[in-house]
């Protein structure tokens, strides 16, 4: 059967692709021109004019493809000669336009340097041109194939890649799974023999997602890295992290590829990470909150403790102290801090002060009485004591003071020692507190070298007062007579009450000549005194025996002895007077 199909271009661009079709050609009016190669000297594509089989004209991508140095090699020789083994016969047929094949026919070209280049040629009749000629066609398809090849092996190598990568990869043409590499198929537990391909991505997707999957993808597109529960095609489900990107657009349902990856683990971990975080935080709430109320315990127990506490860095800069101590010191704030105790109390307190630090940093613990007037003029009695306080690395960090208020004690120690050292009718000294003033006078003087006196006295026929008004009576004499004496003495003189109605005057520092002129002046003042008892206004006399140091004696016995022997004297004389011896 014979057809006429011409084909080919003088009005356009060169075509050189899928031929058209002889009926196509008429009606398109292409017509083949007489240039018709030189045209298509432009093309990279195989173009020859023949006639009766013969090549009249090529242009230079046919003598490239044939590796033909000039046109003359070409030129004149038949085509079918150029076209290797069981191929030239049926060009020999389709140039002798026998045969239209409107298609193009694969074959080998046989080049010049004996090499075979696999080629597409299309034979187009051209009457036009004349009797039995043709337009020649064609492509160079070893290229093509090369490149095909390429291709194959690149993807060959991606398939490889992603098939061996660690996540789930698929690839969706809408929403069908057209690949899922190895990882997605052990994710999902595919079992051996179930195909990879032939399911619809929303399948593992959870129920919420379905509708939207099934109905477009471009929605998961859109997203960045998405964190779903997927379903395994057995059983179970498993948290994953999903990316769905978009492929490049080849035309017709876009192309989607699906990235997930197992999270469960990452998950269990960050899990254990955040319990663990919990746990580290509540203990440290914990401790927080133990220190916090271990603070305000030890806050509370400063305030509320009535004793004075105080703490200084290891140079006594005061660095804290609580509420007692501000009253201690009458202090309305906190105006000590930052200072030392040299810039805030006189030089002799700083210094007492500042030596018992010294003690504490040193190791020991001082403790040490200080007396303080309150503003209302009264006097506390402190007991201070001091230690230092030391650092992690046991070094002395600072030092800590405490005081107790021991006024009551003194007070207490005060009236046991006047309890023990006087006499209760008189409140004068007793016999034994006098002696041993009397000796520590005594030693006193001699070690400085001075004088002392001492004073004997006794009331006059005593005993007719107690006869003649009572022992009462005889007793307010007696009372009379002790603080008649007391007034007449200094601070530093000691009156005792030797027993009965006997007393005794240590004059420290007092020679005899002193002592005698008291003595004569308190004689006058006794005398003059008036007990009342009964209505009746008693009077009394006393004499008084005066004595002082002398260059030999060793004890103040021998003074007091040598008192007594005055006052012996002075009532052998007629009492109501003053012997001094
Ligand atoms: P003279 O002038 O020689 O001292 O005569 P006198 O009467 O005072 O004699 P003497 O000093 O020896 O007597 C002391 C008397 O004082 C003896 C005793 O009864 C009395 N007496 C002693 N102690 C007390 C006392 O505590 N109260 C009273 N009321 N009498 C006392
Ligand atoms: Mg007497
Ligand atoms: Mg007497």
């Amino acid at each position: 059967m014979k057809e006429c199909r011409n084909v080919l271009s003088s009005k356009g661009p060169p075509r050189t692709g899928a031929p058209l079709s002889d009926t196509e050609r008429r009606r398109r009016k292409v017509r083949f021109e007489h240039n018709v190669i030189r045209a298509l000297e432009v093309s990279d594509e195989f173009a020859a004019k023949c006639r009766r089989g013969k090549v009249e004209e090529a242009n230079s991508a046919a003598l490239n493809m044939l590796g033909a140095s000039s046109d003359d090699a070409v030129v004149g020789h038949p085509l079918a000669g150029f076209v290797g083994g069981d191929y030239a016969g049926m060009v020999e047929a389709l140039l002798s336009l026998d045969v239209i094949e409107p298609q193009p026919v694969p074959l080998l070209l046989r080049r010049f340097d004996g090499g075979l280049r696999e080629a597409l040629l299309v034979v187009h009749p051209a009457r036009e041109l004349g009797e039995g000629v043709t337009v020649v066609t064609g492509r160079d398809i070893g290229h093509e194939k090369r490149l095909a090849k390429t291709a194959q092996s690149m993807d060959a190598r991606f398939r490889l890649v992603v098939d061996g990568a660690m996540h789930l990869i698929c690839l969706c043409r809408g929403a069908e799974v057209t690949y899922l590499n190895q990882a997605g198929r052990d994710l999902l537990r595919f079992r051996d023999a179930q195909p990879s391909t032939g399911w619809r991505i929303w399948q593992i997707f959870g129920a919420e997602y379905r509708d939207i999957l099934d109905a477009d993808m471009e929605l998961l597109a859109e997203e960045d890295i998405l964190p779903v529960r997927l379903h395994r095609f057995s059983e179970g489900a498993f948290d994953a992290q999903v990316r769905v990107t978009r492929l490049p657009s080849t035309g017709g349902v876009t192309e989607y590829m699906l990235e997930a990856r197992d999270i469960t683990a990452l998950n269990r971990a960050v899990g254990t990470l955040r319990t663990m975080n919990e746990t580290l935080e509540r203990q440290v709430a914990d401790r927080t909150r133990e220190l916090r109320r271990q603070k305000g315990f030890v806050e509370n127990l400063l305030t509320t403790l009535p004793n004075p506490v105080w703490w200084k860095d290891v140079d006594g800069t005061f660095r804290g102290y609580n509420p007692a101590f501000r009253d201690m010191h009458c202090l309305p704030g906190e105006e000590w801090l930052g200072r030392r105790l040299r810039e805030v109390l006189p030089a002799d307190a700083a210094a007492r002060g500042e030596a018992g630090d010294e003690v504490a940093l040193s190791g020991g613990k001082p403790a040490y009485e200080i007396s303080m007037a309150a503003r209302d003029g009264a006097v506390s009695h402190m007991l201070v004591n001091k230690s230092a306080w030391f650092d992690e690395a046991s070094q002395p960090a600072g030092i800590i003071g405490t005081a107790v208020d021991i006024t009551i004690q003194k007070q207490a120690e005060a009236e046991l020692r006047r309890l023990a050292t006087t006499d209760s009718l008189t409140g004068a000294f007793n016999r034994r507190f006098y002696m041993e003033t009397a000796a520590e006078i005594f030693a006193l003087s001699r070690r400085h070298g001075r004088q002392f006196s001492v004073m004997m006295l006794d009331i006059d026929h005593f005993k007719r007062v107690n006869d003649t008004y009572g022992h009462p009576a005889g007793d307010e004499v007696i009372r009379v007579m002790a603080r008649t004496c007391m007034q007449f003495v200094r601070a530093e003189d000691t009156v005792g009450r030797l027993g009965g109605e006997e007393f005794a005057i240590v004059l420290p520092e007092t020679p005899r000549e002193g002592a005698t002129a008291l003595a004569e002046r308190m004689r006058e003042a006794i005398a003059a005194l008036r007990v009342e008892a009964d209505g009746h206004a008693i009077a009394f006399t006393a004499s008084i025996g005066v004595a002082e140091l002398a260059a030999d004696d060793t004890a103040a016995d021998a003074v007091l002895a040598r008192a007594d022997q005055a006052l012996y004297e002075a009532k052998r004389s007629g009492r109501n007077r003053v012997v001094a011896f």
